[in-house]
């Protein structure tokens, strides 16, 4: 019967990792299970991890240096016209050409 309580407070334990984790874009189940198994660790773990970032741009420092080719999925520079990966003609989209215009525009305030 001790041994039941045991598991018992092993099991909600392990949503507090769990619930992290979940925060955080990754499996719940997941890491309910790690928790369960290895609760300090897991605990851990589920802190200092940081949240994946988008899978269609690359983001350094805060910075989105990046996208991702919509034929060949390779990580191409955000200002680029043709994939240096597959050659193909690659749109940029109307956010990066957004924030290019808006940072021109603040590059302008600052100098005048
Ligand atoms: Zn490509």
């Amino acid at each position: 019967m001790e041994y039941l309580s045991l598991l018992f407070v092993a099991a909600i334990l392990a949503l507090i990792p769990a619930a992290i984790a979940s925060s955080k874009n990754r499996s719940f189940g997941g890491f309910w299970l790690y928790g369960f198994l290895l609760f300090p660790i897991a605990l851990i773990h589920a802190c200092i991890m940081e949240a994946p970032v988008a899978s269609d741009s690359t983001v350094r420092h805060g910075i989105i240096t990046g996208r991702k080719c919509p034929f060949c999925a390779e990580i191409i520079k955000l200002d680029a016209i043709v994939c240096r990966f597959c050659g193909r003609d690659v749109p940029k989209d109307a956010d990066s050409i957004a924030r290019n215009a808006e940072y021109i525009e603040q590059l302008k305030v600052r100098l005048l």
